[in-house]
Parts: structure tokens; C-alpha cells; sequence
């Protein structure tokens, strides 16, 4: 099992918004998260969520304490994730920085430094490159121009041409479905389980996030057939890239409560730059399970 952060994303004018996934769940239960920050990749580590965030997988520093002060955003800021397993076992994310680029160098002493030995769970950096996994945005001179393409972009949406959307996030973690999870084939034996919705995660998604997105060409293929017209309804969404959407995930269009399945996405970047992910969704049929799950669609 390994925690992750996936995506680090620096926010106009001095955010930063964390996503982070699990790997390779082995246990069921409930699991709680600390982001820790720090000014160096080696620590020392500032646990910004003392009590801990539970079955969640996001999280937005609003870099306003003292220590954030001293942390310009000239300077690097490095984060962490601690997760604690339903098993009580602890785990940490490798090191990012704000492009996303893992470069926990570790220091000489650390593996012997009883303030913070080398949890079993994390796993070790390349030893040459001191990079362990995912390099992004390489250049770090790139960060303003992606802040501020990212800010135009937000702009336009929240303007010009955003509808509101809510994302329901595929869990992929947290309590197994007790209704139809099988552990031997790790697949859902029963088919329309309004528990976890096909996922084996009870509740199947994630508590919905309020997005601001805009839908691109819609196309509509009509399969007549003996029993009547079935129209399936496809389009494209495009959206900021964070947080991070994948196939799987749903997106629920507020104002009508026309919900869409996403089945595949795309990222555009401009050089190594990436602002927005495109993705191309289904409108789930009306009698779909997946309309019980409730959104604020006021
Ligand atoms: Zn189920």
C-alpha cells in the first residue's frame, strides 16, 4: 500500500491545493491523512492537519500561518503526506515540491535519525537522481506562467463560458462493500449494488466537489431499434487541471442534474505546461443508480 500525492497544484495568488491518491490497497476501514510542509526536502515536517483528515484525498494550504510567511514563493516548499491505515500502520508519500517533482534527497543521518527513521512503507528515492517518481513541469521557471494560464483560464470559466459542475470522485479507497465486494476475485459479484454503486467502496464516491468547467461539442447517436429510439448523449468537458479527474469519475451539471460518466481524458500542455484537462464523457440514463447519490444542485 502506498500513498501518493498526485497532484500539487500553486494557486493565484498564494495557495497550494493537494491531491493525493492510495496505491495498492490492501485494508478496509477508515483512513485517516496529515499533510505535512516543510522548506526543505529533508524536513523538519509541519503537520498543517493535526487532527487529521479522514477518507478524503484533497486538501488547499492557504499558506497564511507565520511559517508560510517565511516560506516566499521564491523559495521551494516541499510537501508530504502521512497516512495512517485502518490497521493503525503509517505510511508516507515521497517529497514533492510545487511542480510536482519528487526529489527527496535523503540526508546521510536520516536513516539513523531517531526523530524521523525511514518509515518502512515509503519508498526510496532513485540514489543518483534523488527522484523517485512522476517528474512534471521540469523547469521551475515555468511555475508563473502556469499560475497565471491558469488564473485566465479560471477567469474565462467563471465569466465567460463555466457551467457548474460537481464532481463525484470513484473512491478507491476506504471500507469495502460488505453487499457485494468478493476478496478472492476483488471485483463486485452483484451487479446495480446501490452501496457502493459498482465501485466496493461503500458509498462509491467521494463527497462532491464544486467545480467550474465548460462543455465543448455534444454529439448525440440515436440507435433505433425495435423497442424504440436510445439516444446516447457524448461531449466533451474541459476543466482546470486540479483537481485531477480520471476515467470512472462522474460529473454532475448542477443546474439541470444531467450526470456524465468519464471515459477517457486528455491533457493538452502548452510546452511542459499543463492548465486543463479535456475529457470526454456519457450522460448516464436517467434510471441510472448513480442519480441517488445525492448533490447540492441548488
Ligand atoms: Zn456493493
Amino acid at each position: 500500500m502506498r500513498a501518493v500525492v498526485e497532484q500539487i497544484t500553486p494557486w493565484h495568488p498564494t495557495k497550494v491545493k493537494l491531491q493525493w491518491t492510495v496505491e495498492d490497497v490492501t485494508e478496509s476501514g477508515n483512513f485517516t491523512f496529515h499533510v505535512e510542509r516543510s522548506g526543505s526536502s529533508g524536513g523538519p515536517w509541519t503537520d498543517l492537519t493535526p487532527a487529521g483528515l479522514v477518507n478524503t484525498f484533497l486538501f488547499e494550504d492557504p499558506l497564511d500561518d507565520e511559517e508560510a510567511n517565511t516560506l516566499s514563493l521564491v523559495r521551494d516548499i516541499y510537501y508530504r503526506i502521512r497516512m495512517i491505515a485502518p490497521s493503525t500502520c503509517e505510511f508516507y508519500s515521497p517529497v514533492v515540491n510545487l511542480d510536482g517533482l519528487v526529489e527527496h534527497t535523503m540526508m546521510d543521518e536520516e536513516p539513523g535519525n531517531p526523530a524521523r527513521p525511514i518509515p518502512a512503507a515509503q519508498f526510496e528515492p532513485d540514489p543518483a537522481t534523488g527522484i523517485t517518481r512522476r517528474p512534471r513541469t521540469r523547469d521551475a521557471r515555468l511555475r508563473l506562467i502556469k499560475r497565471t494560464m491558469l488564473r485566465n483560464m479560471y477567469l474565462m470559466l467563471k465569466h465567460l463560458n463555466g457551467i457548474e459542475y460537481a464532481l463525484l470522485k470513484r473512491r478507491h479507497f476506504g471500507t469495502r462493500c460488505e453487499e457485494c465486494y468478493d476478496p478472492n476475485t476483488n471485483e463486485s459479484i452483484k451487479s446495480g449494488c446501490t452501496s457502493c454503486f459498482g465501485t466496493t467502496w461503500v458509498g462509491g464516491y467521494f463527497d462532491p466537489i464544486y467545480i467550474l468547467a465548460r462543455r465543448l461539442a455534444s454529439q448525440v447517436n440515436t440507435n433505433v431499434s425495435p423497442q424504440g429510439k436510445d439516444d446516447i448523449n457524448k461531449a466533451r468537458i474541459q476543466t482546470l487541471d486540479f483537481p485531477h479527474i480520471e476515467e470512472g469519475d462522474i460529473l454532475v451539471e448542477r443546474v439541470h442534474n444531467q450526470r456524465f460518466l468519464v471515459q477517457q481524458r486528455y491533457f493538452p500542455h502548452v510546452k511542459t505546461i499543463s492548465t486543463h484537462q479535456t475529457l470526454a464523457v456519457s450522460e448516464l440514463p436517467r434510471s441510472a443508480p448513480e442519480y441517488k447519490i445525492s448533490v447540492d444542485l441548488s
